[in-house]
This record gives C-alpha cells, structure tokens and sequence, in this order.
C-alpha cells in the first residue's frame, strides 16, 4: 500500500508513475542491492567470516585468479553455496510482472543486470547479463565453457556443499574459473552492444540498487540522459549519480512493487 510510505516518497512515487505512464522504452540496470533483501550481501557490504581479511581486488580480478587460484575458486564456491538457497524477492517479482505486463501494452521493457546471480531469471524476466554468471564456468585460459557446472554435492544432512578443489580444462589444462567479469576485465561485448543500445534509446532509464561506482555500466545512466532520457534512482542510501530526475529513497523490495501496482493498473 502507498499509505505506507513517507509523503516525500508517495509524492516521488506518482511523479514516477506520471512520467512512466507516458512512455513506451524503458530501460532498467539493476546492481547488487536488489539481491540483498534475498539474502545475498552487497560488495560494499564487508565480507564476513572466513573472508573478512580479504578485498575484492584479493578475490575478483584476473591478478588474483593468476596469483592464488586455489583462494580464488574457494571464494567463488563460498559464494555459490550462499546463493544457492536464495529466493528472489518482491523487487524481482514486480520487475517481471512489469515485462509480462509489457507483452500486452506498448511499452517496451529492457532489463540489465550487473548481478551474476540468477534471480531475475528464476522471477521469470528476460534479462541481459553484463558482468557474467555465477552459475557458469570456462578455462581460465583457452575460455571453452566447461560444463560440469559448479561440483554441488549434498552432504548427509541435505546440505549443499561445494568442492573447493581446482578443476583443469579438459583441453588445455589450464585453471577452471567461474564465468564471472572481473574487476579489470572487459565485458562481453554483446550484452554491452545491447545495453548500450537500450540506454541510448530509452525514454526513462531506471537504476536500481547499484552504487553507481563500477565502471562501464555506470556510464549508462549518462548516456541515457545525454539522449534525453530521464532517469529514476531506486536506492536507499544515497549515491554519486547526479543526473537523477527522480529519486526512490527506499529498498528496491518495498517501493518496486508498489510503482509496479501502479504502472501495471493504468
Ligand atoms: P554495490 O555493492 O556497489 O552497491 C549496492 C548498492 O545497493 C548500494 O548503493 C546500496 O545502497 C544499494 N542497496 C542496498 N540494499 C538495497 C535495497 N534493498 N534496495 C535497493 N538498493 C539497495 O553493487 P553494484 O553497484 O551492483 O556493483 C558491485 C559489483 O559487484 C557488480 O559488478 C556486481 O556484479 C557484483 N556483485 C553482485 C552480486 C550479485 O550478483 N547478487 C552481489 C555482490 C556484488
Ligand atoms: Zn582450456
């Protein structure tokens, strides 16, 4: 219910659904914060446990991986085993409801994830992937995909267990890694054409739950306002993006549902 809310936020909230109501290309980058109300921590959230001593730049660029592969793929099937239980939340769920509400309406609905996770795939949503698949592997030298997908076993309590050991390339013995973009690395050049197009044709480009920190992707929002797009910012805390038309200072899993109900009964 939108009574829910603060006045401030109800009054962003139907300038949002005045604007989306009048347009038909929609373009949507979501980050990490959409996934944390599934449970799933955030980069800037601090790494717990076991990992707490460790940096991304420890964990997720190609030094690292070349350095100490072994702490490298255990972090990964670390974080495969976090996410392996997790459900997507009302924020995935609305964004996939806007896409089917889309089909029969004439808007045109484009989703981009800089999230490996697979949460918007399992709400249901078409969506482009810029930073890779946690659930994907390939040689970390000749990068043929290797299909053995992540060494999930279940122990004698039910429980999912990853193997920590490293995997070699059935061609050309080089370290299996997960099929993730690394800080440092390129993205892969489709899923970049792609979003570089809907963000430089859109008429609203959306952002949600990213810091707006990491680089190409957080140059879509500008590119989409340098085409005249307008851009809304779903966030909870503040972030360095300037160029926000109209900001949606709540969790993603609380205000998304509540603009969607809004869109989708127009
Ligand atoms: P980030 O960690 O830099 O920033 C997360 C942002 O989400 C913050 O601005 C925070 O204020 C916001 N946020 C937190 N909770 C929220 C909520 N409930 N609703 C809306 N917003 C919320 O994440 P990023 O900008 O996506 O960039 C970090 C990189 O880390 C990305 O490349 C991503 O691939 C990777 N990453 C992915 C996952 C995942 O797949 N779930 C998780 C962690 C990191
Ligand atoms: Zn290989």
């Amino acid at each position: 219910m939108l009574a829910e809310l603060s006045p401030a936020l109800i009054a962003e909230v139907k300038l949002a659904t005045q604007l989306l109501a009048s347009k038909q290309r929609i373009c949507i980058l979501t980050g990490a914060g959409i996934s944390a109300e599934s449970g799933i921590p955030t980069f800037r959230n601090k790494q717990t446990g076991l990992w707490e001593n460790y940096g991304v730049e420890d964990l997720a660029t190609p030094e690292a991986f070349t350095r100490d592969p072994k702490l490298v793929w255990s972090w990964y099937q670390w974080r495969r085993q976090m996410v392996a239980d997790k459900a997507p939340n009302p924020a995935h769920h609305a964004l996939a409801q806007w896409q089917y509400h889309a089909q029969t309406s004439d808007q045109q609905v484009t989703l981009i994830t800089q999230n490996v996770d697979d949460l918007h795939e399992q709400a249901g949503s078409a969506v482009t992937h810029l930073h890779g698949h946690l659930w994907r592997n390939r040689c970390g030298q000749c990068e043929i995909p290797y299909q053995d997908k992540s060494r999930a076993s279940y122990d004698n309590q039910g429980t999912m267990s990853f193997d920590e050991t490293l995997l070699s390339c059935p061609h050309c013995d080089g370290y299996i890694r997960p099929d993730i973009v690394w800080f440092g690395e390129a993205l892969p050049v489709q899923a970049w054409q792609a979003a570089e197009d809907a963000a430089a044709n859109c008429e609203v480009f959306i952002s949600i739950g990213t810091s707006s920190l990491v680089y190409p992707a957080a140059g879509l929002a500008q590119l989409a306002k340098q085409n005249g797009a307008q851009v809304i910012e779903i966030n909870p805390d503040p972030t360095p993006n300037t160029i926000v038309d109209i900001t949606l200072a709540e969790k993603a899993g609380i205000v998304l549902p509540l603009l969607i109900e809004e869109i989708t009964a127009l």
